[in-house]
């Protein structure tokens, strides 16, 4: 016999809100029963109808707040609700930072039980503007080209003039871009024919530096008025380094296409994290928020706490970020990553910034560091910074054997965090301390550095 459920669909209920959802929605609880409902804060009272029940939870929808948290603010950005871009600008900076201090801890003992030292979430002192880099869906009107995001869950795209959580400069170099090219009569990509050209315009830049990249990510090889164009964006742009063509004639989601090649300039940007200097291609990793990265390494950086005589693997290293970092402390970090394109960038990277004691090899960390151990390969100290699905089994077990005496965990999923420290404890490790960084304020995400200490 089925259980029944303790709402049925269009009821109206009272609830109190405890938490949000990986997407920002509000839940509350009836009778143990989960029931997401959008706009809701972690403290807020409210009226709520039940729109749709599941087996295990349903969905609501807010009616009438009856009691405000203290963190609520009116979000700043006029297309926050149609974007979906951002999850949180309704939510006071304060309560941002508690928000995701609270949902590492309750991860970590949920899903790992690990009961540790969490500290309170490093924030930035002005938590918007930050992102570097800006990555903007082409579309068509009756007046020419639009360009901004898709609408939520849809991929009718919305124009936008101004992302709040973006550079200033990006808006600035996207608008004049989507104006040159509709000036010459560019035609946008068209999803449903696969007709037309212009898919994306997407801009870097160097916070540092101010240094900025261009890339056109077209469907064919040729681009209308292709140097009247380019000489446009060079005059009208005084900090452009370089303009990228990109081709992704593919019926994809997925950006950019194989094919990229230099228009104007240098094929690369540079940066600056702290001291190190970054060379930034097109098709590179690079983290979106530079003044939150270097907090990041630096807590890892202390975590790792070198004395310079130590062998330090980074896996998962993508162009050498850490380990550069690391290598300026350490006798020798090896890097290990899966894109040999990266690599490449790596091994560049490590020249500009002369650093010599650094090696890099390309493959899956859970083939190559056991490989190493059975050559007898090992390492003092082993830092991780993978992916969101966390660490590989085989990784953890071949740490395990290889019993370096401290780990240091950056995250950036803290359930796929709490799964893997919960088999590093297992395997004999302490986690002394877990630091949540903001990296992406007014989003869920959350930045995890944890450290850990063979017992
Ligand atoms: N440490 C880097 C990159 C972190 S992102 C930085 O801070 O910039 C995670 C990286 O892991 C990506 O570069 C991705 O390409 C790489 N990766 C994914 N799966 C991997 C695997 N199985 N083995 C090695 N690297 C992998």
């Amino acid at each position: 016999m089925s259980r029944t459920l303790p709402v049925q669909k269009n009821d109206i209920i009272d609830i109190v809100f405890e938490d949000l959802t990986h997407d920002g929605s509000g839940v509350a609880k009836v009778e143990g029963y989960p029931l997401f409902i959008p706009n809701g804060l972690p403290g807020e009272k409210a009226k709520v109808k039940v729109v749709k029940v599941n087996k295990n939870y349903g969905f609501g929808r807010l009616l009438e707040l009856q009691e405000k948290s203290p963190y609520r603010v009116d979000a700043p950005c006029p297309i926050y609700k149609e974007c979906g871009g951002c999850q949180l600008q309704h939510l006071s900076y304060e309560g941002q930072m508690q928000i995701k201090h609270k949902h590492v801890k309750d991860v970590l003992t949920r899903i790992g039980k690990i009961n540790t030292l969490v500290h309170p979430t490093i924030g930035m002192s002005e938590p918007w503007r930050y992102r570097n880099k800006a990555q903007v869906p082409i579309g068509e009107q009756e007046g020419g080209l639009i360009g901004g995001f898709y609408q939520q869950r849809s991929h009718q795209i919305i124009n936008m003039e101004a992302c709040l959580i973006q550079q200033e400069e990006n808006d600035a170099v996207v608008k004049q871009v989507k104006e040159i090219c509709n000036k010459y009569g560019v035609k946008a990509y068209n999803e449903a024919n696969h007709k037309g050209d212009l898919r994306h315009i997407m801009v870097r830049r160097g916070l540092i530096t101010g240094e900025i990249m261009v890339v056109l990510i077209t469907r064919t090889n040729e681009i209308v008025h292709k140097n009247k164009i380019v000489d446009e964006i060079v005059n009208n742009i005084p900090s452009i380094k370089s303009i990228i063509h990109n081709v992704n004639n593919k019926k994809t989601n997925v950006i950019m296409g194989d094919s990229t090649k230099v228009l104007w300039g240098e094929e690369t940007i540079t940066d600056y994290i702290g001291d190190v200097k970054f060379a930034i291609s097109a098709r590179s990793f690079y983290q979106v928020n530079p003044e939150q990265t270097k907090v990041l390494y630096n807590k890892a950086l202390e975590y790792a706490d070198l004395k310079g005589e130590e062998n330090v693997i980074d896996a998962y290293c993508g162009i050498g970020t850490i380990s550069l970092f690391l290598a300026k402390k350490a006798k020798q970090v090896f890097g290990v990553e899966i894109v040999p394109q990266a690599i490449e960038d790596a091994k560049r990277n490590a020249e500009l910034n002369d650093i010599h004691n650094v090696d890099f090899a390309v493959g899956k960390a859970e083939e190559v560091i056991p490989a190493w151990y059975k050559k007898g390969n090992e390492a003092d100290i082993l830092v991780v910074d993978p992916p969101r699905k966390g660490c590989d089994d085989a990784l953890l077990q071949t740490i395990v054997e290889m019993k370096p005496k401290k780990v240091v965990y950056v995250s950036c999923n803290p359930a796929t965090l709490a799964r893997d420290l919960r088999v590093l404890e297992d395997g004999g490790y302490q986690t002394l301390e877990v630091q949540p960084v903001d990296m992406f304020p007014q989003t869920m995400h959350v930045e995890c550095v944890a450290q850990l200490i063979l017992n």
